[in-house]
């Protein structure tokens, strides 16, 4: 048995897990933080952020140490530890089990986030932050009155590539199959959009530049002709999958993984909470993932509260 049983263990330190930790540590709960690398989560890999209220156009590697730095006020005990599964989970002491150590607490806040997929593309990785984009939402701002490729055929997909187009000159959109796996209404929109053409059975062979993107180079799967495109923006929208291993065999998720959870981040089972964009939501951003934070502890005091 640990000497020490906490009210909280917070895991992660990207949006969500900072402002769940500026939360407990402003209703001084007993807390402790674990994160696996250096914190700011997602938000590291962002050159500009322009769309979290109050603090436009901020780069990245700021906003992620802005967030870090306010949540380490609060002088919460934290360790850069990778957590490793969770025990004893619906029972009232709970244990966390990182590489370092054994912990016991009362409750947990996983705020694990999600990763892009990543398309495997020559020239792919070279040009992230630099052309190529997984966020569509986050950086099509950048791309006002110039010419950019979606790749993907799903609803986000879809949804980006209608998104752009609104911003964007003109937007192309390469499909690897014949049809698009989006839901219909949509997918009929995107065909009657003016300034957006599909590519289909077109996959992205190479991501093309000098010191930023200037285009692509296609393959048509079916007929083998290979193409180039001159272009400004890349997005590659094929999926997000929820860094979920802690929690998948645990607690109920969606089909692709991602934590359901009720309206204070409670997941199924009590005094399991999950924040950020790691659960099933709408919207994966750092000002969604910050407000999740904040409700997670105000269901995390609640819970205490009650048990
Ligand atoms: C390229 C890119 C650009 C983006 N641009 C924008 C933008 O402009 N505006 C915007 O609002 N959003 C943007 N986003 C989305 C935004 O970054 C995410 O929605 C947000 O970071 C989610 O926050 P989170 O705290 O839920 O998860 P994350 O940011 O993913 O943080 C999760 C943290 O948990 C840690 N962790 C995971 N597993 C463990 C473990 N087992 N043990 C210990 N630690 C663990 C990770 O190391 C990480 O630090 C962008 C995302 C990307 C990838």
């Amino acid at each position: 048995m640990a000497e020490h049983v906490y009210d909280t263990i917070i895991i992660g330190n990207g949006p969500a897990g900072c402002s769940a930790s500026i939360y407990a540590g402003r209703a001084q709960l007993d807390a402790l933080r674990l994160e696996m690398g250096f914190p700011g989560g997602q938000v590291l890999n962002t050159s500009e952020v322009d769309n979290y209220p109050g603090i436009p156009m901020r780069g990245g590697m700021e906003l992620a140490n802005d967030l870090y730095e306010h949540s380490a006020r609060y002088g919460l005990e934290e360790k850069m530890e990778q957590v490793l599964r969770i025990e004893d989970a619906d029972q009232p002491v709970k244990k966390v089990v990182s590489d370092g150590g054994v912990y016991e607490t009362r409750t947990v806040v996983v705020a694990a986030g999600a990763h892009h997929r990543v398309l495997g593309a020559k020239g792919e990785a070279k040009y992230t932050g630099r052309g190529v984009s997984y966020c569509a939402t986050c950086d099509g701002g950048f791309y006002k009155d110039k010419v950019c490729l979606v790749i993907g055929g799903g609803d986000t997909a879809v949804a980006d590539a209608l998104y752009l187009s609104k911003i964007c000159r003109h937007v192309y959109l390469a499909v690897r199959r014949g049809v698009l796996r989006a839901a219909g209404i949509v997918a009929e929109k995107v065909k009657e959009t003016e300034n957006l053409t599909i590519l289909w059975h077109t996959e992205v062979l190479e991501v093309l530049g000098d010191k930023k993107v200037t285009g692509v180079r296609l393959i048509q799967n079916e007929t083998k002709e290979e193409s180039e495109l001159s272009l400004d923006g890349v997005f590659v929208a094929v999926g997000i999958s929820p860094t979920n291993e802690l929690l998948k065999d645990l607690v109920k998720t969606d089909e692709a993984g991602f934590v359901c959870t009720d309206d204070y981040m409670e997941t199924s089972i009590p005094g399991i909470f999950a924040a950020g964009d790691v659960r099933v939501k709408v919207l994966r951003q750092i000002v969604t993932a910050a407000a999740d934070g904040a409700v997670a502890i105000t269901g995390v005091q609640r819970y205490l509260d009650k048990n």
